[in-house]
């Protein structure tokens, strides 16, 4: 970079110099992740400016957060002492399936195989049988969650405790500082200014300037300006395609209230005849967001929808993907590349774009084949993340709701028609190549929103007798409660761990 170039003694063909532009999330994740593998032999600079340009009040992380967090060497604990993080073991989704109708989302496995049939094929025989279990029964996550517990997976195999997974809840400014902080001491260059123009030749983007006139020359540009995309979109004219054309939910607003109560671990949407509300707790706070159908909710209704103390924050809903994630050599990172709208999978993309760059880094001007590999399994990845965050929507069973009708009639892209096909003739569930969602995920939701399939699972009306099977799944309650109630509450757990806010821990 111009002004404080490295001096560097590897081959001409190395990459010497990355610019990342945006210093959110998706900016100092990329800068910490590449600081950490390609360390002295490039330079690495982050452009961020001082404008508020919008990190979500709080990201909700996926249980694949914290393995990106081990591979920067990111410690857990501090992480969410420092953004004031809240442990989390799933989603609690009230009327999606209809007025009344609630179930939970864990990130981890309901119930397990018994004698060779899938879990949830069980569970839909006893329904079929006039039966019906409440699957949340069976899932540790869901049962602690509702006991307002917490621990981490226990190490005992045999025990149900090995079987929770979890996320966090970070608030999206404080994690972003301790990423930059963590980036600095890795020898990250931060670059103060705003990006007044790229200059873009038939080989990619050669420099940008900045609003002060510095001009910042690289050999590899990562665009992490979130959904402005100020290089690939603007500079490169990589278009994006919009998958919310036919999507009543458009637009979002969110705000910060202040909660003295004991934390929650858990995330709660709650379907209303506008969209929806989400709560994401923190510690001492809950960051609130309704996601709406602005045909349906105008600026007056959103704030009483939102009832709010301190500032609300809107925004319109983008959901869709540029046509290429790297062009040239630019490559986006985050929202720049697309978003998964209204779903918590922006991190998980993010990290898992990071995790691609590195393991097909390219050396100078030698782009093509990385770039190929890049790009397909990113259109991959997308395209679930759009069936994932589609599914809720489009099998909601609201009544005398237009947006929710609208919602229900939203085209299906082929691939989420052919999923649904398969659960609707026999309850199966499959995973695609790049799938970023994990099965229990589609499960949870399918189960608790999805119509009854045609046929009985062969494996499941085999496994065992009506009796048996009585007893087992009682088993299986029993040992999941039991589990939950040994768990220690969240607070405790924060304070235990050295993840409270307000103290070290022991
Ligand atoms: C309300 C809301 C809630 C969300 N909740 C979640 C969630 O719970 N879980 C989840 O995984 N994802 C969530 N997301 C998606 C989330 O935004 C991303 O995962 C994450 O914050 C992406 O960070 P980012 O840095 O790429 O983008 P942004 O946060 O949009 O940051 C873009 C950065 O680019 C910089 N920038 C922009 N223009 C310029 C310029 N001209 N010059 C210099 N710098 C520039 C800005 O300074 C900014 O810091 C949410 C998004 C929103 C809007």
């Amino acid at each position: 970079m111009c002004g404080r170039r490295l001096i560097v003694t590897q081959s001409p063909a190395e990459i010497r110099r990355i610019l990342v532009v945006g210093g959110g999330i998706a900016g100092w994740s990329a800068a910490t992740a590449l600081a950490r593998t390609v360390r002295g032999r490039a330079s690495i600079g982050v452009v961020e400016t001082d404008e508020d340009l919008g990190e979500p009040l709080a990201i909700a992380c996926r249980p694949d957060a914290a393995e990106f967090h081990a591979m920067l060497g990111l410690d857990e604990a501090s992480i969410l002492r420092g953004a004031q993080g809240a442990y989390s073991l799933g989603e609690r989704m009230i009327g999606f399936g209809g007025e009344g109708a609630a179930y939970f989302r864990p990130f981890a496995d309901l119930g397990a195989p018994l004698d060779g049939a899938s879990f949830h094929q069980l569970l839909l025989r006893r329904r079929r049988q006039g039966r019906p279990e409440v699957a949340d029964a069976y899932s540790l996550n869901a049962v602690a969650a509702e006991l307002g517990r917490f621990a981490k997976p226990g190490p005992n195999e045999r025990s149900v405790l090995s079987t929770l997974r979890y996320g966090f809840n970070l608030d999206g400014r404080r994690y972003a500082a301790g990423l930059r902080a963590f980036a600095e001491s890795l020898g990250v260059t931060p670059l103060r200014g705003a990006l007044a123009k790229a200059e873009a030749t038939a080989t990619g983007i050669a420099a940008v300037v900045l609003e002060g006139g510095e001009r910042l020359e690289a050999d590899l540009f990562l665009d992490c300006t979130g959904p402005a995309s100020r290089l690939l979109g603007e500079a490169l004219a990589v278009p994006v395609e919009s998958w919310a054309a036919d999507l009543p939910f458009d637009s979002q607003a969110e705000t910060l209230v202040p909660e003295a109560a004991s934390s929650r671990a858990f995330n709660v949407s709650e379907a209303a005849a506008w969209g929806w509300r989400r709560d994401t707790p923190l510690q001492g706070a809950v960051a609130r967001r309704i996601v709406y159908a602005s045909a349906h909710l105008d600026d007056a209704q959103v704030l009483q929808a939102l009832p709010a103390s301190g500032a609300v924050r809107r925004s319109k809903l983008a959901f869709g993907r540029r046509r290429l994630a790297w062009a040239r050599n630019c490559v986006a990172i985050g929202p720049s590349a697309g978003s998964a709208g209204p779903l918590d999978l922006g991190l998980t993309l993010t990290h898992k774009a990071i995790r691609r760059l590195l393991e097909l880094f390219p050396t100078l001007g030698g782009y093509e084949a990385a770039r190929a590999e890049f790009n397909r399994r990113a259109d991959e990845e997308m395209a679930r993340v759009r069936d994932a965050a589609l599914l809720p929507l489009v099998l909601n069973g609201r009544g005398g709701e237009p947006a929710w009708a609208a919602a229900r009639e939203t085209p299906q892209p082929e691939t989420l028609a052919y999923r649904l096909s398969l659960w609707n003739s026999r309850g199966g569930v499959i995973s695609f190549d790049e799938e970023p969602v994990p099965e229990s995920d589609w499960i949870a939701v399918l189960l608790g929103q999805g119509p009854a399939p045609r046929r009985g699972d062969v494996l499941a009306e085999s496994a065992m007798d009506d009796a048996a099977l009585a007893d087992r799944l009682g088993a299986m309650r029993r040992a999941i409660r039991q589990g939950a109630e040994q768990m220690p509450t969240h607070d405790v757990f924060l304070t235990r761990s050295g993840a409270a806010a307000g103290g070290a821990g022991r």
